[in-house]
């Protein structure tokens, strides 16, 4: 059977002949690969809500009370009985008293009086019915108001916007502020939420060194490391940072011992492309199962996946903007899935008409870097290349605000071409 015949499994993309027994996959395809093989956390913890922003919701949230807690008045105005609103012309009433928020009025007013009423005040008994303030003409202690308004208006009802018993949050729930505000209007003092991944994250590399440390003929210092951290830490992860770790077999075996005691994931960077030192593949192989993709996405095709004991592991590119990259489109989603995440929603992609022309071949989708803004005078989105796109030009990620994410199929495109873009605010 000749290669251009043999049926190929989805979403493997049909260049894959490397000659190394490296499948060149889709990104969708690893990443629903990857997805298939996170087992969420399933250990819990309870943490106060103010402490809860950001972690994931463990089991589902019921209220014990009613929402609001008291009928009250949704207007500053007067409160009374529907029944006595005038028809038409004109009724005036007697102010008997007011009801402040928190401080009700305690009485009932009798036929032919109505209450001053403030916004989130009790309604007092008898009354249904708010009219507000500016409706109303106030002379000492009499109140008239005109015909047209409504029996039951401007009234919230006890238990309006949620009852003792309901189910205000699913697990799995990603608790942001409003989820916390939510949580406390409910009385609710802590959650229980999945416990976080722990994350290591080491470099490996012969060539790399660490800030301080000064720097010899062919050396660079190690940035990945601080990348990662930052972009696990807009996670809400804590990392557990292991450094550099030399290209020979004994230190990476040792660090991937060491990382797979502790890890729920490892990250490493470096070392995973064709031509790198071989005990890098070869150690993983022998401690871990892991495989080793061609992703078919620029910057980011090497890729190693799989497990160190327990832990998951990412072999990232070590080319600095190759694994933002790769940690956005595939890592980020499968610690999410890790932290116990129901739902991660749809990345955020907007269209954009380019503003300049971009350099792209078919055969691999690409995540250019790009600098999103208004066009003043049509109010539509337009993008521009940023100058640098090498997969080692880090500064391209700091001049970007956008990756300019160009299809498999897609060739050179040219100015007033329209393309699609996800902001980096969307991405975290
Ligand atoms: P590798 O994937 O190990 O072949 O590395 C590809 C390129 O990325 C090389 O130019 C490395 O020097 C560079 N590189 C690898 N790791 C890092 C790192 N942690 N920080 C900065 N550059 C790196
Ligand atoms: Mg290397």
């Amino acid at each position: 059977m000749t290669k251009d015949t043999k049926p190929l499994a989805p979403g493997v993309d049909p260049c894959d002949d490397d000659g190394h027994g490296q499948q060149t996959l889709r990104l969708d395809e690893a990443r629903s690969r990857i997805l298939s093989s996170v087992v969420a956390l399933r250990d819990t913890e309870a943490v106060p809500v103010l402490e809860s922003l950001g972690r994931v919701l463990a089991s589902p949230v019921i209220s014990t009370v009613d929402v609001p807690s008291h009928t009250n008045s949704a207007m500053d105005g007067y409160a009374l009985a529907g029944c006595e609103l005038p028809g038409d012309g004109e009724k005036t009433f007697e102010i008997a008293g007011t009801s402040w928020a928190g401080r009700p009025f305690a009485g009932r007013p009798r036929a032919g009086q109505c209450v001053r009423i403030m916004t989130g005040a009790s309604m007092p008994a008898g009354t249904d019915t708010v009219v507000m303030q500016e409706h109303v003409a106030v002379d000492g202690l009499r109140a008239t108001i005109r015909a047209g308004h409504r029996a039951g208006q401007n009234v919230r009802a006890a238990g309006e916007d949620i009852r003792a018993g309901d189910r205000v949050l699913a697990a799995g729930v990603l608790l942001r502020p409003a989820h916390l505000g939510l949580l406390a209007s409910i009385g609710a003092g802590e959650v229980d939420v999945f416990r976080l991944p722990r994350v290591v994250v080491f470099s490996t590399g012969d060539e790399l060194r660490s800030i301080g440390e000064p720097l010899g003929e062919g050396q660079i210092y190690d940035s990945n490391r601080y990348t990662l951290s930052g972009m696990l830490r807009r996670l809400g992860l804590d990392v557990i940072d292991m450094g550099i770790i030399p290209d020979t077999r004994e230190d990476t075996e040792r660090a991937f011992a060491a990382a797979s005691a502790q890890a729920d994931a490892i990250l490493a960077s470096g070392g995973v492309s064709v031509g790198e030192a071989d005990f890098v593949k070869e150690t993983l192989e022998r401690i871990g199962d892991i495989g080793f993709w061609k992703v078919a996405m620029k910057p980011g095709k090497p890729l190693a996946f799989g497990h160190v004991g327990k832990a998951l592991f990412f072999g990232l590119p070590g080319n600095p903007v190759s694994v933002m990259a790769t940690f956005y489109q595939i890592v980020q989603p499968a610690l999410r899935a890790l932290m116990g995440l129901a739902e991660t929603g749809p990345s955020i992609v907007v269209k954009a008409i380019a503003c300049t022309a971009l350099r792209k071949k078919p055969g691999r989708l690409e995540f250019q870097r790009g600098v999103l803004s208004r066009d003043s005078a049509s109010g539509g989105y337009v993008v521009s290349g940023v100058a640098h796109q090498g997969a080692g030009v880090l500064r391209s990620m700091t001049e970007a605000n956008c990756f300019i994410v160009l299809s498999l199929e897609q060739g050179n495109v040219r100015p007033g071409d329209e393309v699609e873009v996800q902001p980096f605010a969307g991405l975290t």
